[in-house]
């Protein structure tokens, strides 16, 4: 079957609820990624940050490999024995006393929604089911009916309504408006460190440290959704890190299995995750043997390939090169690690599709924003070819790429 007619197939028979590149990929490798032509593209996407070891890490793979044959799933029901030293392997990691395991990441989230919620009656002494959390607009956390009620994305919510109450949206990267929505029913904040979604917001320096601080100061937990930034993407292992703060708890996902498998992960301190008793809360896959060998093989080979390193010194070099680009559609361009927006004054779509055609896959996000996350494996040489395309395509008129 040649690309379009895996287009017409997957148009006609699946759910329009996305508006994908028409790019087929049938295999790919590391950075790259190879369509059903054999025509190979630089993934400047890694699917949204969940390949950050680069597509088929071998070691990954035979990780997976090993343990698919081995044992795959046991349930929460019986001990496997590959949970304990994830779980001690990830607690290690962030400096959190516990972990607990989900598989996508809005799981995650709302695993630390409901431990939010419970430390606040059961620890804070908030009245019973009146708990708040403070959020911020143009947030991403996931799909999952709470979440969308929070959302201040209007496509991510109309129709999909009643949704759940509790929830504070707050202005992103503005102090006062935390400050003032905090009440005595406030039990945590739940914040994205650089808004990915929302199109790479970096907020002011000090602004993080100053919520944490206001949280510690009005006894609210200060939990980070690192699903996207964690994990090497901005140059540390967490974005929070950059502002040397210790959140109550901090939300993994995507790059945890390496692009292998879902796996998702709430971690947080004793007194958080203390509120969870047997019956609680919990999922049939989550900690899964295979879940569990996949995210040990997973944070070893960020750790092992130094991939946090080469996301902090390839990251300023490429952000660098992308400024030296002169293109009178381009407004701004902005990143931290191998995390850069390009901001321009029109859509991205038109200069997507031309950077496709030139073998590099981009992804625009909010209409106007070219985002570039290639895996943290990418090389310099590499860096400098993908820079170069974007030259090429944002130095020719808009009219000319169509
Ligand atoms: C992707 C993402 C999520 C949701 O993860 P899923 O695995 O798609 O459910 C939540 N929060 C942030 C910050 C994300 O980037």
């Amino acid at each position: 079957m040649d690309t379009k007619g895996f287009i017409d197939l997957e148009d006609r028979h699946g759910a329009h609820n996305y508006h994908p590149l028409d790019v087929v990929i049938h295999r790919a490798e590391g950075v790259w990624v190879y369509d059903v032509d054999g025509k190979k593209y630089l993934d400047c996407l890694a699917a949204y940050s969940a390949v950050n070891q680069g597509h088929c890490h071998p070691r990954i793979v035979a990780a997976l490999q090993q343990q698919a044959s081995t044992l795959a799933l046991t349930s929460r029901a019986f001990r496997n024995d590959r949970l304990g030293p994830y779980c001690a392997m990830l607690s290690d990691l962030t400096g959190m006393d516990r972990v607990l395991p989900m598989n996508t990441g809005a799981e995650a989230v709302e695993t630390a929604i409901k431990a939010a919620r419970k430390w606040g009656y059961t620890v804070k002494g908030i009245e019973k089911d009146t708990a708040e959390i403070i959020v911020f607009d143009q947030n991403f956390h996931g799909r999952t009916t709470t979440i969308v009620g929070f959302s201040t994305d209007p496509q991510s919510r109309d129709g999909f309504g009643p949704f759940t109450p509790g929830f504070r949206v707050v202005k992103y990267n503005d102090l006062s408006a935390v400050r003032e929505a905090m009440n005595d029913r406030t039990c945590a904040v739940i914040i994205e460190p650089i808004q990915g979604e929302g199109g790479i917001i970096i907020p002011d320096e000090g602004y993080l440290r100053d919520v944490w601080d206001l949280c510690r100061e009005r006894n609210v937990l200060f939990i980070a959704d690192e699903i996207q930034s964690g994990l090497g993407r901005t140059g540390k292992m967490f974005c929070y890190q950059w502002d040397g703060i210790e959140p109550d708890g901090v939300i993994i996902g995507k790059a945890l299995s390496g692009g292998m498998y879902p796996v998702s992960a709430f971690v947080a301190r004793e007194e958080v995750m203390n509120v969870f008793t047997p019956g609680d809360h919990g999922s049939t896959y989550g900690g899964n043997p295979l879940a569990c060998a996949v995210a040990i093989e997973a944070l070893a080979v960020l750790t092992e390939d130094k991939l946090v390193e080469r996301s902090a010194e390839l990251g300023p070099y490429f952000l660098e090169r992308l400024r030296s680009i002169r293109s009178d559609r381009v407004k701004e361009v902005r990143g931290k690690g191998l995390w850069i927006a390009v901001v321009l004054d029109r859509a991205a779509r038109t200069d997507c599709e031309a950077l496709k055609e030139r073998g590099m896959l981009c992804k625009e996000t909010h209409e106007n924003i070219i985002r570039i996350a290639p895996p943290l494996v990418i090389t310099r040489e590499e860096v400098d070819w993908a820079a170069e395309q974007l030259r090429s395509v944002l130095e020719t008129p808009a009219d000319d790429n169509v």
